[in-house]
């Protein structure tokens, strides 16, 4: 499946036509892009990347920014132009689907990233498709991987390593080698998308994504929120109480409300005035 790799310099990106042609809208939320996707378009973009892209070119980059993730991008104008490079933006969060509603964008379901990861994983075991996990502690990324293993015989994973590493050539060497179809990268934000953007030219993959901490979820030791949390809206409120740690972040999300209706303010102010 794979063709071999050139020595050297990378083709240019990916062309828009796979996100195009499932005809999805790229929306901003706060100076922000997100694409308006839910799960089948999100796993049909990637699919299709998979499938047509060849491996000399520059990986696509794939991100998943929730509340917090938005309000430090806000923040940070190189963080900012990282998301908009990216080739697929995904609104993982029900905060993001509260601000589409406030600001009328048309984002109508949230595509949370351990859910997505899910549904590729069985995916690339359906479809043959390798897979490398780069992110969170060694005994986590280790468990993680064993743990996936049994859920899934068939899958392919190459290779994996934890995201607590100085040396980036190390890494890019094990996956210069596998040539995985998708990279997992799971180191938090906004590290996971530095590192990728940083060394989009030297990774041989198809696709790249950042999934956070959906490694400590796989590997047991973090639970999600029970479903009836999920279902309204309030997995977020879980992990504050669940890691305490947390709470200093909890601050970014009275931010992000508070970013959302200003700009709300602005828009009316605005069409008053038309
Ligand atoms: N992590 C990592 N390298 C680092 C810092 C963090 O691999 O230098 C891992 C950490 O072990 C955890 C994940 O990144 O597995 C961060 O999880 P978090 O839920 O904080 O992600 P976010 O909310 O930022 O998406």
């Amino acid at each position: 499946m794979h063709q071999s790799s050139l020595k050297g310099q990378k083709k240019p990106g990916i062309s828009l036509e796979h996100i195009e042609s499932i005809n999805t809208k790229r929306i901003k939320l706060l100076d922000i892009p997100i694409d308006a996707v839910n799960f089948p378009q999100a796993l049909s973009i990637i699919g299709n990347i998979i499938e047509k892209e060849t491996i000399e070119q520059k990986p696509a980059l794939v991100f998943t920014p929730n509340a917090e993730i938005i309000v430090k991008a806000h923040d940070d104008m190189s963080f900012r132009e990282i998301l908009q490079d990216a080739d697929l933006v995904i609104p993982d969060g029900s905060s993001l689907l509260w601000a589409a509603k406030v600001l009328k964008k048309p984002i109508k379901t949230r595509v949370t990233g351990i859910d997505l990861m899910q549904l590729l994983l069985e995916e690339a075991e359906k479809c043959g498709w390798s897979v490398y996990f780069l992110g969170a502690k060694h005994e986590v990324i280790k468990e993680a991987v064993s743990l996936t293993r049994k859920r899934h015989p068939s899958l392919k994973i190459v290779g994996y390593h934890h995201g607590y590493f100085d040396d980036d050539n190390l890494i890019l060497k094990d996956i210069k080698n596998l040539e995985p179809d998708i990279l997992f990268a799971g180191m938090g934000a906004p590290k996971q998308e530095v590192w990728l953007t940083k060394n989009r030219d030297r990774l041989n993959c198809r696709v790249a994504i950042g999934v956070g901490g959906s490694f400590d979820v796989l590997s047991g030791n973090v639970k999600r929120a029970p479903m009836w949390m999920q279902n309204r809206g309030l997995e977020w409120l879980y992990r504050y109480l669940k890691e305490p740690s947390r709470i200093k972040r909890s601050i970014l999300l009275p931010r992000f409300i508070s970013l959302v209706l200003k700009e709300k303010i602005r828009n009316l102010k605005g069409e008053k005035t038309l």
